[in-house]
């Protein structure tokens, strides 16, 4: 059985992203599935890949990863191709994700499909599913040149465990001068949060312009923090520097594909809905009945956000006190 190779995220110290678990249950659909790990960290994650069905995991301990940004990883992942000819490589819908997916596709002259949902075997090869124009249509694409390259949304795919035997096999690797050539010259960490992380949470609550100022958007992290949810915003709030751009989500923002999303005082343009219509339910506060997010809405109440949240509040803390 083919290899597929999967793109490892994870913490320098070896926590393994879920996404990448999410990426390893699709990979066991495809053929065997063989995990790449950048940098430090391969020693402490690879019990966990372990139990998701990665057969081998091929670990690049170099420096050359955390110096630069995602130029290494995609010259990892072509050197990888030539040498082992795998049926695909899967890598994390994510910003970092995507760039790796296109910048591969470039150097082993392949074809890329980006923001899929799902993967599945095919006659042809992988088959992506792919939502479109903010999930009005759904396209199913194969690849026809060279090694698949996918990017799959995080949270699109459930991942199931299943037993591999994750056998290191360490892997020489130099970054050329040209994938060397944009460097990190600081990092900022981010403020801790006792919130999940925006893409990978399973529950988020979002707030539009509907909450009408910075302070109203408060309710929002009040809502989200009563049920252990992320805080999105649509871009009106982010532009409007109520809160920051990167918890915006649509289009030019982040994509979430949660249980469960929130949209309190959304309207739903397109470009909103483009970042949040694979969400699994979708519940939408809005005082405006012909607001567009009541299409995509499994639920929906109609009224004032600073009406319904607080009765919202109310329900949620009295459940918790059973
Ligand atoms: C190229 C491009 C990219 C874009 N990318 C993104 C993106 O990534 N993400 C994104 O979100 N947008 C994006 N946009 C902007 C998008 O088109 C919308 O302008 C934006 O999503 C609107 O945000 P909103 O729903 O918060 O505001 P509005 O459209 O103004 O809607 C506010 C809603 O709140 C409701 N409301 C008002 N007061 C209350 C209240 N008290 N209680 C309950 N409901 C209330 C109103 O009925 C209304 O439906 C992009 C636009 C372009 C052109």
């Amino acid at each position: 059985m083919a290899e597929v190779l999967v793109l490892a995220e994870h913490t320098a110290d070896g926590e393994v992203k879920k996404v990448t678990l999410e990426l390893l249950t699709a990979a066991r659909r495809l053929g065997s599935p063989s995990v790449v790990w950048t940098g430090p960290g391969a020693d402490a994650g690879v019990a966990r890949l372990g139990e998701y069905g990665a057969e081998k995991v091929y670990v690049a301990d170099s420096a050359d990863f955390s110096g630069y940004v995602v130029a290494p990883a995609a010259e990892l992942l072509a050197q990888l191709v030539a040498s082992v000819a795998p049926a695909a490589v899967l890598v994390a819908g994510t910003t970092e994700g995507k760039e790796v997916a296109g910048r591969l596709a470039v150097k082993t002259g392949s074809g890329v499909l980006t923001d899929a949902v799902d993967v599945v075997p095919g006659d042809g090869g992988p088959v992506a599913e792919q939502p479109n124009f903010g999930g009005a249509i759904t396209v199913h694409s194969v690849v026809r040149t060279g090694t698949p390259v996918i990017a799959v949304r995080p949270n699109a795919i459930t991942p199931e465990p299943s037993a591999g035997a994750a056998a290191l096999e360490p892997v020489a690797f130099a970054a050329s001068n040209a994938a060397k050539a944009t460097i990190i010259t600081g990092r900022i960490p981010a403020e801790p949060s006792a919130r999940p992380e925006l893409t990978e949470a399973q529950v988020i609550v979002s707030g539009g312009r509907g909450t009408g100022s910075a302070e109203g958007f408060k309710i929002i992290e009040t809502l989200a923090d009563a049920l252990g949810a992320a805080v999105g915003a649509s871009r009106a709030v982010t532009d409007a520097g109520w809160y920051p751009h990167q918890f915006q989500v649509g289009q030019t923002g982040k994509t979430v594909s949660p249980q469960l999303y929130l949209a309190v005082g959304i309207s739903g343009a397109i470009q909103h809905r483009a970042g949040m219509q694979t969400s699994k339910t979708i519940v939408a506060i809005n005082k405006d009945a012909e607001a567009p997010i009541f299409e995509i809405a499994d639920y929906g109440v109609v009224g004032d956000l600073f009406t319904v949240v607080p009765q919202l509040l109310d329900e949620i803390a009295k459940r918790k006190s059973l």
